[in-house]
């Protein structure tokens, strides 16, 4: 991993929605909470991080991260002394959970942040629109817990980008609810990455002064499209594979896939390609269909430990190495596969976060 081409992104972004009164949250779940890739978002002007599992949030508060650490999927009823304990804010949407964090919090002698996440057509979390004043209401009634805002959530789920009027809609919500409950809302959170051709379009972009970014960080790229976003690095991330086997193998006859609704990974035929390259990465490894493969090979197939690769001559002997680009998918798996050795390119005084000690890995996370 590239952090200078992480930090950079972060800097782009920051520098584009500063003047829309926007600031960003650096969204740390797809690498795990990997504390070198959250202090490059921080150094490149995030005001905070977020991550979806309070593990991660542990990975980054144990490497002595001080900042503020949102958790942005609603607590788990089971783990919220935990969440009181390593994030000043969570996003919620069930008032027993809420209930529950406020006990945690007094028994700690904390207060801790809620963000009401309001369902505005995504229909994954969130609460209704129409019950949100009241949901705010009663956080205001309550001990140990303080409303600090309002999020919006789009793309995720439904994969539609939100529209101007949902927008509008969501910053007449933060209205409402300062109507309603008196105080300043700290925080309205308009969405994601995929919120960012709104972000940066025409229009104003009201009361929205937060957006919780990952993929356009990680990855330089705008979720929905997949397109590059104009000045990003697309590749602060390398996956790297060895060659464990150069071969050209008769070309077999068609096989149906084992499990029929498993999409069989044979891109092209076999005999298209004179010569195969296999590589000790599989699909524990990775999100296979989501790597890029490198100019003049073609995927062939993939095991759970092999990934079979068609060239058109020997591009690599045994024991070199091969890089892919990773989609969204593939980083993620990645970043969680045990086998995936992590190495730090543009901070050498940061040490490597994830490598586990005293083994030597294959594969590696660049
Ligand atoms: C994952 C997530 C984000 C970040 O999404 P990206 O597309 O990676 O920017 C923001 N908010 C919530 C609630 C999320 O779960």
């Amino acid at each position: 991993m590239d952090l200078a081409k992480i930090r950079g992104n972060t800097q782009t972004l920051v520098s584009r929605l500063g003047p829309r009164g926007i600031g960003v949250t650096g969204v740390t779940k797809a690498v795990c909470g990997n504390p070198a890739i959250a202090q490059a978002m921080l150094d490149g002007g995030a005001l905070g991080l977020a991550d979806a599992r309070i593990r991660n949030v542990q990975r980054l508060r144990q490497a002595g991260m001080i900042c503020p650490v949102t958790l942005i999927r609603t607590p788990m009823l089971s783990q919220v002394d935990e969440v009181v304990g390593f994030c000043e804010v969570s996003y919620n949407t069930e008032s027993a959970v809420i209930a529950a964090l406020a006990s945690a919090a007094i028994c700690k002698d904390k207060v801790h942040g809620i963000i009401l996440m309001v369902e505005m057509g995504d229909l994954r979390d969130g609460i209704m629109p129409e019950d949100l004043a009241d949901f705010a209401k009663q956080v205001m009634t309550m001990q140990g817990v303080a409303l600090k805002g309002i999020g919006a959530n789009f793309a995720c789920f439904s994969g539609l980008a939100p529209t101007v009027s949902q927008m509008a809609d969501f910053c007449d919500l933060a209205n409402e609810i300062e109507g309603v409950c008196g105080p300043y809302l700290k925080t309205v959170s308009g969405g994601s990455s995929a919120n960012l051709p709104w972000a940066l379009g025409e229009h104003a972009t009201g009361r929205v002064n937060d957006l919780r970014l990952g993929e356009a960080i990680l990855l330089g790229v705008e979720p929905l499209s997949g397109d590059q976003i104009d000045g990003m690095h697309t590749d602060a991330f390398t996956l790297v594979a060895e060659v464990i086997e150069t071969d050209a193998k008769p070309t077999p006859s068609p096989i149906a896939p084992i499990d029929p609704t498993r999409e069989p990974l044979r891109i092209v035929t076999p005999s298209a390609a004179s010569a195969r390259m296999i590589l000790a990465m599989g699909h524990q490894d990775t999100e296979i269909p989501g790597l890029t493969m490198p100019v003049g090979s073609t995927l062939i197939g993939a095991t759970s430990d092999h990934l079979v690769i068609g060239t058109l001559r020997p591009l690599s002997t045994v024991g070199s190495e091969m890089r892919f680009q990773m989609n969204y998918d593939a980083l993620m798996h990645a970043m969680a596969a045990p086998d995936i050795e992590v190495t730090l390119l543009g901070e050498p005084s940061m040490r490597p976060s994830r490598l586990p000690q005293g083994k030597v890995n294959h594969l590696a996370l660049m």
